[in-house]
């Protein structure tokens, strides 16, 4: 055999740089699904689920295609594995010249399999992933003597390269960003009404899945009796095709709104189907663009959807990469609590939480403003460890990659980048989440109260994270508005403050 071409469980895409350069006459594909890959952190039985499935399915195309392939599909009685083992174990029979692959998801997994071939005294071409629009030296060009980085200067340049919702140069409609139109809430009536996601019933490759996960990550949170995501690239294309003519129009103004039971409200449901390559992002973006140009959705949703791919996408991705493998131990404001017991069963009587986290422990989803101010917030507001609090994140979503989910969690949602994602923390009291939603309404807290026993605990842990951060915070140009909530307490009242925070959050244990 003259090459192995490695092909990781987020790399299905027939077009990717693996692919470069493959004859089926000398070179073999290889592929395997290992428990590793769901039992070091407790994944959700959905993202399992998605993933193997995802794989069984670019696998039969490949096979179909007569290419060979090496493909390792897990079953109930599987020994525990893990990829580099595998893949040792591989080289060791199949006696390749050379490994291929294109750089893994996952710093850690590309040292691994980077280790592997080492020591099997393999030589190992790691090719760039060109499904992304901005490549690891991209970014670093782009960060190369800026003292701080900026997703909104990193966006403008993204639009200018690949000429997207542009006029002679210029951004259409005079302005780059449309964010202050995007800041919607729903109001009395709720949600308007609109026709559900287009759901993709199991097949017979999904079911096989399914059974195997059920049994062998019997205790891992999910039911997939509710399992519904596009597993193939046809299933995708159509889920794009569904968003773009459902929900695009008014992505924009409810990108921020919630609503208590409806998990999926104007959210497009593609992050899972881009992260695992069954999509483009710059298919998707352009076929936004397109939908503008036809009249089908306004400018300021279309280009709030755009920005999340061209721009937030690439950006995470950017730093990602950037700033591993240190940034995962980043802890800048040196939280050290254990995550509340109810992040793992949605027991609580917070009535946000008990929304947001019941539907991730159901769905294996949950939109961004969930992510961000709800479960993301109170564990900011805690001082949660922000390394469990990405253990989390990255163990629940079905679209969870390291790539993007740690910038998204110990960045821009802990804040424990210091600054390297978002220039401030993003901290609110429960009074934000009364103005984006309708959980207060049926909660035993009030929102307005931060002292008594119908204090909201987003609004009592929102002044002691000030308290605690004063020093920190209080010359921040975008901060100390807010720090000057404690202005008028006393030092017994904030002594007061304390403790009572101390003594919810041993509650929670
Ligand atoms: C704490 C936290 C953890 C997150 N973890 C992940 C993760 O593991 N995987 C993941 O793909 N996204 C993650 N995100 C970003 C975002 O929440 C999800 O991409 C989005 O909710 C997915 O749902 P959707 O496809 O319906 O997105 P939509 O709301 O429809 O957005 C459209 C697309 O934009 C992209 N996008 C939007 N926001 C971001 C962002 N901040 N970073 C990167 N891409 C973005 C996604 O590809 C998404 O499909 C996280 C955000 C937070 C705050
Ligand atoms: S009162 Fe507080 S805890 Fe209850 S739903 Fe509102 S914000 Fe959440």
């Amino acid at each position: 055999m003259r090459h192995l071409i490695l092909i990781l469980g987020d790399q299905l895409d027939a077009h990717s740089a693996a692919f470069d350069g493959f004859d089926p006459k000398q070179d073999a594909l290889w592929m395997a699904e290992v428990s590793h890959e769901s039992t070091k952190v407790l994944s959700h039985k959905a993202r399992s689920t998605l993933f193997l499935s995802a794989m069984r399915h670019f696998a039969a195309e490949l096979q179909q295609r007569g290419w060979p392939l090496h493909y390792h599909a897990l079953q109930v009685s599987s020994p525990a594995q893990t990829l580099g083992a595998q893949l040792q174990a591989d080289i060791a029979r199949l006696q390749p010249q050379k490994l291929i692959m294109v750089q893994a998801g996952e710093w850690s997994v590309d040292q691994e399999l980077q280790a592997v071939a080492r020591a099997a005294e393999l030589p190992l071409e790691r090719r760039e992933d060109r499904h992304f629009l901005a490549s690891t030296e991209d970014f670093a060009q782009h960060a190369k003597g800026r003292k701080m980085l900026r997703l909104e200067y990193f966006y403008r340049e993204m639009r200018l390269r690949y000429g997207i919702l542009l006029e002679k140069g210029k951004p259409v409609g005079g302005q780059w960003n449309f964010d202050a139109e995007n800041r919607g809430s729903f109001g009395q009536d709720g949600p308007p009404l609109r026709l559900p996601p287009r759901r993709f019933e199991p097949d017979a490759i999904t079911r096989e899945v399914i059974a195997v996960v059920n049994a062998r990550f019997a205790n891992h949170p999910g039911d997939l009796t509710l399992f519904d995501w596009p597993v193939t690239r046809a299933e995708a294309l159509e889920a794009l095709e569904d968003f773009i003519a459902h929900r695009l129009a008014q992505f924009g103004e409810y990108q921020d709104a919630m609503w208590s039971g409806e998990p999926w409200l104007f959210h497009s449901r593609l992050s899972a189907a881009l992260n695992l390559k069954l999509l483009r992002p710059l298919e998707v973006i352009e076929r936004a663009q397109q939908a503008w140009q036809q009249g089908q959705a306004p400018l300021a949703a279309v280009e709030g959807f755009i920005r999340q791919i061209l721009g937030w996408r690439e950006f995470v991705r950017g730093i990602y990469w950037h700033f591993m493998p240190g940034y995962i131990e980043k802890n800048a404001l040196e939280a050290s609590r254990e995550l509340p017991g109810f992040y793992w069963n949605g027991k609580t009587d917070m009535a946000c939480l008990r929304d947001a986290i019941g539907q991730t422990l159901r769905l294996g989803y949950a939109h961004h403003i969930q992510r961000l101010m709800v479960t993301g917030l109170y564990a900011l507001l805690a001082g949660v460890r922000p390394r469990a609090v990405h253990e989390w994140y990255l163990a629940m979503y079905v679209d969870a990659v390291e790539w993007v989910e740690l910038p998204n969690t110990l960045g821009m949602s802990q804040h424990g980048d210091g600054g390297i994602m978002a220039s401030k923390p993003y901290i609110a009291s429960g009074k934000y989440l009364q103005r984006m939603g309708n959980f207060c309404e049926g909660c035993r807290y009030d929102p307005g109260q931060w002292q008594g026993p119908r204090a909201c605990p987003f609004s009592l842990l929102y002044r002691d994270f000030l308290r605690r951060h004063r020093s920190r915070f209080e010359k921040h140009p975008r901060l100390r508005m807010q720090v000057r909530h404690l202005d008028g307490l006393s030092e017994a009242q904030l002594k007061q403050l304390e403790l009572d925070a101390e003594a919810l959050l041993q509650s929670q244990l």
